[in-house]
């Protein structure tokens, strides 16, 4: 049993009657790609790529700010994490993500101050309760984590709050969707923006993507019915033979999205080139500190090694997080890789596409 058919009866027959829609809409096949991991959950709790016809492939895009985190960064972090007089501060899905030979809670287990916290003004906190300590805060995650990063970094300037630092590592939504759409191996014709994103940093971003790749991309909320509805208008178009940006969560999400939150972005950050975990490099899809914020970084602030580290030779998370494959295709799925003994990000954290489908995969 799907949970949709556990929902409400209007939602679920709202659900099915947009399923419908869609089965009559579709004439032939196409590849949706939501980019976010929260969507990716969704879709498999409810059984909604089950309610699709066979036509309609959804696949899976790289919106898990965990399972992006790069190696280099994660290595950096536990470096970090070891320095003597340091408390290193973290979202709790962090701690689980492999490095090359262990994780955070590892480095924890090994005498190294690490403490999940909530926000990074929790851990701007704990560094005004420890003066005698250095507190760093992996800043990880995108746009809709940016804004209380910056206000976090704003607070401690304005209050000399020296012994506090992040370790720079947040990403950008539409870089990356520019990599995929120029990959020769793209297989995507459309794509479900995440309605949290863009309800910060609003959609006329992606109007020159939809517009230069010919590709329908539709701002989308996370509800079934929300999803269904940002599938159906995509279909309506690639049908059509259109490709804008449309907005499907308008009770969220304004065309120019929160405008204070975009001006703190843009007084602490600056666009700079990432490292993706699994997918490499992608040009100004990252933030860096601006100069005169670049006292609070902690890559400066400490000595570590960042030479680049190679990636697990079973891990196939760059083909899942492209949506070149779906995670089943992994030999290491639900065998040598479960939540409980991860390989790699996208099985360890919340939002991971191995995650979702080993989670309700195996209920269903
Ligand atoms: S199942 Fe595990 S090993 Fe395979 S891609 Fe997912 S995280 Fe990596």
């Amino acid at each position: 049993m799907t949970e949709y058919q556990s929902m409400p009866t209007r939602d679920s027959q709202r659900t099915l009657q947009l399923a419908d829609e869609i089965r009559r809409v579709a004439t032939r096949c196409w590849n949706i790609m939501e980019i976010c991991g929260g969507q990716t959950h969704a879709i498999m709790q409810y059984g909604l790529d089950q309610l699709l016809p066979p036509e309609i492939n959804l696949i899976h895009g790289p919106g898990c700010p965990v399972c992006v985190t790069s190696l280099e960064a994660i290595e950096t972090a536990l470096q970090i994490a070891q320095q003597p007089g340091v408390i290193f501060t973290s979202f709790g899905d962090m701690l689980r993500v492999p490095g090359t030979s262990q994780d955070l809670f590892g480095a924890r287990a090994s005498g190294a101050d690490v403490r999940v916290v909530y926000s990074p003004f929790e851990a701007v906190k704990i560094a005004q309760s420890n003066p005698d300590k250095q507190v760093v805060f992996f800043a990880i995650g995108f746009e809709t984590t940016v804004p209380s990063i910056a206000a976090s970094l704003i607070h401690a300037q304005r209050n000399q709050i020296q012994n506090f630092s992040i370790l720079p590592a947040n990403v950008l939504v539409p870089p990356a969707i520019r990599a995929i759409l120029s990959s020769p191996n793209n297989q995507v014709n459309a794509f479900l923006a995440a309605g949290h994103v863009c309800a910060v940093m609003g959609y006329t971003e992606y109007e020159p993507l939809a517009e230069e790749f010919s590709c329908p991309i539709v701002v989308t909320g996370f509800k079934p019915d929300e999803l269904l509805t940002g599938i159906l208008m995509t279909i309506h178009q690639l049908e059509t033979g259109t490709a804008r940006v449309e907005n499907a969560y308008g009770r969220v999400v304004t065309k120019g999205g929160n405008l204070t939150a975009q001006t703190m972005i843009r007084t602490v950050f600056k666009p700079v080139d990432r490292q993706w975990r699994g997918i490499g490099t992608i040009p100004l899809s990252g933030l860096g500190l601006r100069s005169a914020f670049s006292a609070f970084d902690a890559v400066r602030r400490f000595q570590v090694d960042a030479s680049p580290v190679a990636e697990s030779s079973v891990c196939i998370a760059g083909q899942v997080l492209t949506g070149v494959a779906k995670p089943p295709d992994c030999p290491a799925f639900g065998k040598a890789c479960t939540p409980t003994s991860p390989l790699g990000a996208p099985m360890v954290s919340s939002e991971g596409a191995c995650a979702a489908y080993y989670r309700y995969q195996k209920a269903n």
